[in-house]
């Protein structure tokens, strides 16, 4: 059985053709630039060569034949017809408090993530025209929605309520929710498999440091707290978000600047974070580093800034599960910066943590950075978001199946 996984964002599309079976890839690419000039796929069938092609792609629509096009291609393609296709798993951002799990999407469920799209207004949107385009292109073809917000949705009420009046949450669910949860969940599972334990014994904090970055406590299985909120913008200083930080700074940098509020959340999505506080060198951590090892001050300063935030949230997770089992590192900069994972663990020698400096030069593979005896294990642990897409809508797949027959 294949999968074919979708992350559809307003002008870009993502995609993966993985067997079900092997879990193998047997294709992947994406489409840029959709409803602009100069729009392109870029195919990689398993094995054979990448190929980007400038082909105009008006909408989503257009985008998802040239995907379908491309899979079923004489040359380039990887299956015959889309027969061959089980079901379609879609990355979808924001279920609010909807949904707890992946989910069959038919006109019901379309309704109910269009209800939550004031949470998500730039992603929750795209997301459904991708959903759209799909289902119209392959009618006969089961879509499934899984949700970024889905694995938090087990926080307890102290965890996800703001400290602002309770109406507020009431009248217009404003709450933390959290994301990435897909990788959290995927990457708590499997570092419990490389420990040889069940996680519903272990207490794993999850740090997800990538592009945006999030931090997670998942006690015996469940996710407890993460640092993102209602929006991607609170917790950790990503590469180019502010993160946590004091409310009246937003009222005041207005008045300083005279400018909207939209202007200066722009600002703190955009411009801020390791980008913003280095003065301008790079959200690129691999840069970053470069700088601050020729002397650059302000690039040593974020990359310090950047840890000491990640070591803050361990330490909290670590009190609110009331200890640790382990710290996995995934995503873009966990998987990759061993330097920064060695800044972050200086943080967290309290909780009985040690990481060994030749392993910690491992880069994308999955690794025990600690020793045996160490109380806390720290481990990395790549994440793979699509397979996770891929199992889940599998399982809901064959739940239905199992129901008709
Ligand atoms: P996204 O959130 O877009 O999925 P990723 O998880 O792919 O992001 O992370 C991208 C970030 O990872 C880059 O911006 C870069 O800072 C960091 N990164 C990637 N490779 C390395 C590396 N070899 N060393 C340090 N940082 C890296």
């Amino acid at each position: 059985m294949n999968i074919l996984v979708i992350n559809c964002g307003s002008s870009s599309l993502k995609y993966q053709l993985i067997d079900s079976v092997s879990e193998n890839v047997l294709a992947k690419g994406i489409c840029e630039r959709i409803g602009s000039g100069g729009a392109c796929i870029t195919h990689a069938p398993a094995g054979g060569e990448k190929k980007k092609t400038e082909l105009p792609m008006p909408d989503h629509h257009a985008a998802v034949a040239a995907v379908i096009e491309r899979l079923t291609d004489k040359e380039v393609g990887v299956i015959r017809s889309l027969k061959e296709i089980a079901a379609v798993g879609h990355r979808l951002v924001h279920g609010g408090e909807k949904f707890a799990s992946a989910v069959l999407i038919d006109e019901e469920v379309i309704a109910a993530i269009e209800e939550v799209s004031d949470l998500a207004p730039l992603h929750n949107p795209a997301n459904l025209i991708g959903v759209r385009a799909c289902r119209a292109l392959m009618p006969e073809v089961p879509m499934v929605g899984v949700f970024d917000t889905a694995f938090h949705q087990t926080m307890p009420r102290k965890a996800y309520l703001y400290g602002i009046p309770l109406e507020y949450y009431r009248d217009y669910r404003i709450r933390r929710y959290g994301f990435h949860g897909t990788s959290h969940d995927y990457v708590s599972r499997r570092a419990a498999e490389l420990l040889g334990k069940k996680r519903e014994e272990l207490r794993i904090i999850v740090c997800h440091l990538g592009n945006g970055a999030s931090v997670s406590a998942v006690d015996h299985g469940r996710s407890v707290d993460t640092s993102m909120g209602l929006t991607p913008l609170e917790g950790l200083m990503m590469g180019t978000r502010s993160g946590d930080l004091d409310p009246a700074i937003i009222t005041f940098l207005m008045d300083k600047l005279n400018g909207s509020a939209e202007e200066v959340l722009s600002i703190l999505n955009k411009k801020s974070g390791v980008l913003g506080l280095s003065g301008g060198v790079s959200n690129d951590f691999r840069d970053l580093t470069a700088a601050a090892e020729n002397g650059n001050e302000d690039a040593e300063t974020a990359l310090e800034a950047y840890a000491l935030r990640v070591g803050k949230y361990i330490g909290a997770y670590a009190a609110e599960m009331g200890g640790a089992d382990a710290i996995v590192f995934t995503a873009g900069v966990g998987e990759n910066d061993g330097p920064m994972r060695a800044r972050i663990s200086e943080y967290t020698k309290f909780l009985g943590t040690s990481v060994d400096p030749e392993r910690n030069r491992t880069r994308g593979e999955e690794v025990i950075l600690s020793a045996p005896e160490d109380a806390v294990a720290t481990m990395v642990v790549p994440t793979n978001e699509e397979l996770a897409i891929a199992r889940q809508t599998l399982a809901i797949v064959q739940a239905g199946d199992e129901k008709k027959s």
